[in-house]
């Protein structure tokens, strides 16, 4: 049997590859593995939600789990409402940033951490031989409806205090914030402005991940409204994207390694989590104030898992995922756009001068074709090769892929998940650095292919 669950939970094409079968098989299957009592579900906007979640929900009762409905929130909501509830364990349907005709099961635990390896395996395990925990007739759970946004409000409410009445444009983009993130704007006392504020699983306004090209309504907004900062967010913002002031998208790794070294700032040092693709920058903002980067596997599981095993003071992604462990431990967007704001508050700074003190590297990024049987044994001897070519290096680590720290930059060598293509992600200190790195590096690539073919 293939496995189900990828970095992010299970995700597949709606009624084809996640059926409501498959949902409910799931539910069932967890809630056996975690001997659950009490669960929260919730959805996304998309289409398909209603279907999946009526499935999932069956599967819960039948196991004799009570189940919170949540409705439609984002999927932080979810997982704060979950611990904040006592559950044991939290579903959200939703495929995140993916197009509209996907959709997804994310789990969490009653500590609002996502599902790890080791509970997926298991879980799996139990769906792969059926052996599924069913109530007596007596036992059966039931459903009742909740108000997870006021327990999340209540939250964010009291984690953030805003002096100024910041004048921010919020973009939802149909997706699962439409109502809360400009709620919990209004209620710091923010003058908002929304736009796709409606939910719509067709996401016919923009693609789901924000990026500066479906951004670029929310720049022209901002800009033509003199607004302070232009918040988004993905389908089931747990990932946060900003515009400045001027109207300009900021750039993820940056607005990172800016709000890694506040945090830093405000607890006198501490650790930092991101995961092997995030600039260097991180790195040199976080020991500006005596903080140490700790670097993972792709994937905001693993930046969460780490998180709390070294007690970080913060942690994220470059997608814009971003986790606040005083908090909860999913990343969730709309408090990182409230969190930001308050940062900007207490620096006195507008969002480009904040972020304007990180420095600006350059990243060079190269695919190389590569036979799905012999990508990954490659990047395993890579390793040495690399290593013998750049003598100087001041960090190895396989944690994901092969990733060299030089003194003027770093590359990352990886097998592609879902292609037959080698990955080479590099970043220089200058122009020249970065295309010297790469230029070697890839040269190095194809000499390990061409040797291995013969
Ligand atoms: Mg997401």
């Amino acid at each position: 049997m293939a496995k189900l669950f990828g970095s992010s939970g299970v995700r597949g094409l709606a009624n084809v590859d996640l059926t409501p079968i498959l949902a409910c098989k799931v539910a069932l299957a967890v809630a056996t593995h975690a001997i659950a009592k009490k669960a929260v579900v919730a959805r996304d906007t998309r289409v398909s939600g209603c279907m999946l979640e009526d499935a999932l929900v069956s599967g819960l009762l039948s196991n004799g789990t009570d189940v919170l409905l949540a409705g439609m929130v984002p999927t932080p909501v979810l997982a704060y409402a979950a611990k904040a509830l006592g559950a044991d364990v939290g579903f959200m349907l939703t495929a995140s940033h993916n197009p509209p005709q996907y959709n997804g099961i994310k789990v969490f635990n009653g500590d609002s951490l996502s599902y790890t390896d080791a509970d997926q395996d298991a879980v799996e395990k139990i769906l792969a031989d059926e052996n599924f925990a069913l109530a007596d007739w007596r036992s059966l759970g039931k459903t009742t409806p909740i108000d997870a946004s006021q327990v999340y409000m209540s939250m964010a409410q009291k984690a953030v205090t805003l002096k100024r009445r910041w004048n921010v444009v919020v973009d939802p983009g149909c997706g699962a914030a439409f109502s809360i993130a400009p709620q919990l704007l209004k209620a710091l006392g923010c003058k908002v402005t929304a736009l796709n504020a409606q939910p719509d699983g067709y996401f016919p306004a923009r693609k789901s991940e924000p990026t500066a090209e479906s951004l670029q309504d929310l720049a022209k907004t901002v800009k033509t409204l003199h607004a302070d900062v232009g918040v988004a967010f993905d389908g089931d913002a747990d990932r946060v994207a900003f515009i400045d002031e001027r109207g300009f998208f900021v750039n993820f790794d940056r607005s990172l390694a800016a709000y890694g070294a506040f945090a830093l700032k405000q607890r006198g040092g501490g650790v930092v989590v991101t995961n092997v693709e995030a600039s260097m920058c991180v790195e040199t903002m976080a020991q500006k104030y005596g903080g140490k980067v700790v670097r993972t596997r792709v994937g905001d599981i693993y930046v969460s898992e780490a998180i709390k095993r070294d007690g970080a003071v913060f942690g994220g992604e470059p997608c814009g995922a971003w986790v606040h462990p005083q908090l909860h431990l999913c990343p969730d967007g709309p408090l990182s756009a409230a969190l930001f704001l308050a940062a900007l508050e207490e620096e006195g700074k507008s969002v480009s001068e904040f972020v304007g003190e990180v420095p600006e590297y350059i990243t060079m990024r190269e695919n190389i074709v590569c036979k799905n049987e012999q990508k990954y044994k490659l990047v395993e001897k890579l390793s040495d090769a690399l290593k013998d070519a750049f003598p100087a290096y001041t960090d190895f680590s396989t944690v994901d892929g092969a990733r060299l720290a030089l003194k003027n930059g770093w590359l990352l060598v990886r097998a592609s998940g879902t292609e037959p293509l080698i990955r080479l992600t590099v970043e220089g200190e200058s122009p020249q650095a970065a295309k010297d790195i790469t230029q070697k590096a890839t040269a190095l690539i194809h000499k390990q292919i061409e040797a291995n073919q013969t």
